[in-house]
């Protein structure tokens, strides 16, 4: 199971020293949550945070765009240093946007009230599904259980082809419900609230299916 710090909720005014923390305990990739507040109601960053944060590390960054418009900025995020772009089911630009990305890996992610058969349309064009078990918008929040079915139909669909991530509400004692159907966990809080490097043992040590 790989893990992905959501690195936006990190205190970024010692974003290095995080990362160093991050990198000695085993993390597999970075997850940026980008918002503009008009998609989700909060803001985060945008590209030139993805810029920054390739000059400190060599491990895959992943951009998940919660943003209204992500045909304009697709591409600046990929610039940036994205590895994996991650765009969002219930805007319907998404998979002519994805069809068309090249050099990243391209996942499709999927709010809790939006029902799992829309997965059915990226069939063949996404290389990982990120299930959403929080209404997006700020950390925090507390895991939905009622989406694990969700996570069980989207293996159905894609088989072992792809990779299964799923984000909000992920921490060392929600990871138990998930860790049998996921490949990659998001989490924020889970991992920052407190001590990072206890947090990351314990989700580690909980994950092991
Ligand atoms: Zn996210």
């Amino acid at each position: 199971m790989k893990i992905a710090p959501s690195i936006v909720s990190a205190d970024l005014t010692c974003l290095e020293n995080v990362i160093e923390i991050l990198e000695k305990n085993g993390i597999d990739l970075y997850h940026v949550d980008v918002m503009d507040g008009h998609f989700v109601p909060n803001i985060t960053v945008g590209p030139d945070f993805i810029k920054n944060l390739r000059k400190l590390t060599e491990l895959p960054i992943e951009s998940h765009l919660m943003i209204t418009n992500p045909e304009k900025y697709v591409k600046r995020f990929m610039e940036a240093g994205s590895d994996m772009i991650t765009l969002h089911s219930e805007l319907s630009s998404s998979k002519d946007i994805l069809k068309n990305l090249m050099d990243v890996k391209r996942g499709i992610a999927i709010n809790p009230s939006t029902p799992a058969e829309i997965l059915n349309d990226y069939y063949g064009i996404v290389d990982y599904v990120l299930i959403m078990s929080v209404n997006p918008g700020f950390s925090g929040q507390k895991f939905i259980p009622d989406v694990i079915p969700k996570l069980i139909r989207a293996r159905e669909i894609f088989g072992e082809k792809i990779e299964i991530s799923i984000d909000g509400g992920i921490n060392s004692e929600t990871v138990k419900f998930v860790k049998n159907y996921v490949d990659i966990i998001c989490s924020a809080s889970g991992i920052f609230s407190g001590n990072i490097e206890e947090n990351l043992k314990k989700l580690r040590l909980n994950s092991i299916p």
